[in-house]
């Protein structure tokens, strides 16, 4: 191994304390996977209002830290977590920006107003605890457009200072559609003076963009997969970050999400009803019954049976597959059991659903991480219809659970989930390219005459999904990679 590295890690969420998406999972994971190869780590979050502090409890560990926020010193507390991880977790506490309901918007999805002004000092409050505690960070590794802010930090106010100032800045993308766009008059609170604020730094139309500021200013830039890392450089690509990222393509790269084994594994997973592996599958039919049970669908394990665990957002597709669910459980002799939440609109519809095809449907508007551990386990398909997706962890998930994934051909799903073969028997699931209902219904059609009618292939299918490895072992070796990369690009190395 290289010599350990201090890693400081800065990020808005992460499981277990608090989750909206992938991002969590990733913060969550990738810094015990790094302690545990011998670096130094360190993790900053905030600390939201929704964060149960009876669960984790935490103890103070700095009453007042002064943050420069323009020419305004803000003064915080920070907490850590009474240690159950083989690395320290800190989490800013400042009740003005954090003691609220939700993370970034309130309960209508009305983003906070003051997201900007939140965002940018958790971003300087966190660069400010590494000073103050001496922690001499190799690498600040950072989390999208919320913590971004923190690269341009680091080299304009920061660049000479002892501890963190030789530091190299990695910025992971995780979804390039999320860039904090922000009106500019917050750039003197942020601290970022007029000289930033040009259209190849925060300005963007008029607006500050923290998420183009931060790739601009970070030394090394990754998303979360190779075929996303692709596409959003292409030119066109409605995020507009692509001249952005061209332009340090050397620096850019796709590093596809690991998942956690320890967490995602039915041979071991204990919110299931009944644990299974590949060489025993007698589990599986257990978990399945269960969630026919619980959904009040008909009982039967030869029904074949789609699970959708999902928020309720434009990317995901959903609104397709409202679209295409009715003529699917009309025409064909299928169940569906659909998780999430998000788009009002949606959640009306797919609460609905079950009272119109009773036995058919079942679903469960909200966020419930039992119910897709259960939902993962007890299905023998799982659609992801996304419009895009960074990585996309559910079809990883679903494929060590042997539930087949039906996906669109985009970003991460293309570069984990290989197409059936019909000739063959080769594959791991099934693959449509355009964006529609029609492609939903059709490929759903495909993957059901397939379990009706080819019990063969379903059962290599499984075998194959299943003894698939998208553990973090590979993913971080590639982050230490880009992290070295980054060190030595920042030493003007490269
Ligand atoms: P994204 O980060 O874009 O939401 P990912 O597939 O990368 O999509 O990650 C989603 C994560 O959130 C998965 O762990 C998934 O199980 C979880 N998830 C999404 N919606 C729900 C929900 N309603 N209840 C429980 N877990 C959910």
């Amino acid at each position: 191994m290289t010599k350990p590295l201090n890693i400081l890690f800065i990020a808005s969420e992460s499981v277990p304390f608090v989750k909206t998406g992938g991002l969590a999972d990733v913060v969550g994971a990738l810094p015990a996977v790094m302690a545990s190869l011998g670096h130094n780590v360190m993790v900053v979050l905030p600390k939201y209002g929704d964060i149960d502090q009876h669960r984790y409890p935490m103890e103070r560990y700095f009453h007042h830290l002064g943050v420069w926020m323009g020419d305004t010193e803000e003064w915080c507390a920070v907490d850590r977590l009474i240690n159950t991880q083989a690395f320290p977790v800190y989490f800013i506490e400042f009740d003005r920006y954090f003691k609220r309901p939700g993370l970034y918007h309130d309960s209508d999805y009305n983003d906070f107003a003051d997201n900007p002004r939140r965002f940018a000092f958790f971003s300087r409050a966190a660069l400010q605890l590494c000073i103050d505690m001496g922690f001499n960070a190799d690498i600040i590794h950072l989390h999208d457009w919320q913590t971004a802010p923190a690269a341009a930090y680091q080299k304009i106010w920061h660049w000479n200072n002892p501890i963190i100032g030789k530091a190299a800045t990695l910025l992971t993308i995780h979804n390039v559609q999320y860039q904090g766009i922000y009106p500019a008059w917050h750039l003197d609170y942020c601290g970022f003076q007029m000289e930033n604020y040009t259209p190849d730094k925060f300005e963007d139309n008029g607006r500050m963009n923290f998420l183009k500021g931060g790739i601009t200013f970070a030394d090394f830039v990754n998303t979360v997969s190779p075929n996303y890392a692709h596409e959003i450089s292409l030119p066109g690509h409605p995020s507009g970050m692509a001249p952005y990222l061209t332009a340090k393509a050397d620096r850019f790269s796709g590093i596809l999400n690991g998942v956690d084994y320890q967490e995602w594994n039915p041979a071991i997973d204990p919110r299931i009803p009944a644990t299974f592996s590949a060489d025993d599958l007698s589990g599986k039919i257990i978990c399945k019954q269960e969630l026919q049970r619980s959904f009040y669908l008909e009982i039967d394990p030869d029904i074949p049976l789609i699970g959708v665990i999902s928020r309720f957002a434009d990317q995901k597709g959903l609104d397709l597959l409202a679209q295409a669910i009715e003529a699917i459980v009309t025409d064909m002799r299928v169940q569906f059991v659909i998780l999430g939440s998000g788009n009002p609109d949606l959640e009306g519809f797919f609460g609905e659903l079950p009272a119109r095809y009773p036995g058919k449907i079942g679903s469960y508007i909200g966020f419930n991480n039992d119910l897709a551990h259960r939902i993962e386990a007890g299905s023998d398909f799982f659609l992801m219809p996304s419009r895009y997706e960074p990585c996309g962890l559910n079809q990883i998930y679903s494929l060590k659970y042997g539930t087949l994934p039906i996906v669109r051909a985009t970003g991460g799903l293309l570069d984990t989930v290989e197409q059936y073969n019909e000739m063959t028997g080769h594959g791991t699931g099934f693959i449509f390219w355009e964006p529609s209902a029609d492609s939903i219904y059709f490929t759903t059609g495909w993957a059901v005459s397939t379990y009706y009618d080819r019990k063969s292939h379903i059962e290599r299918l499984i075998q194959n999904a299943m003894t698939q490895d998208f553990s973090w072992k590979k993913s971080a070796g590639n982050y230490l990679d880009a992290y070295i990369s980054a060190m030595e690009y920042h030493k003007g190395l490269k």
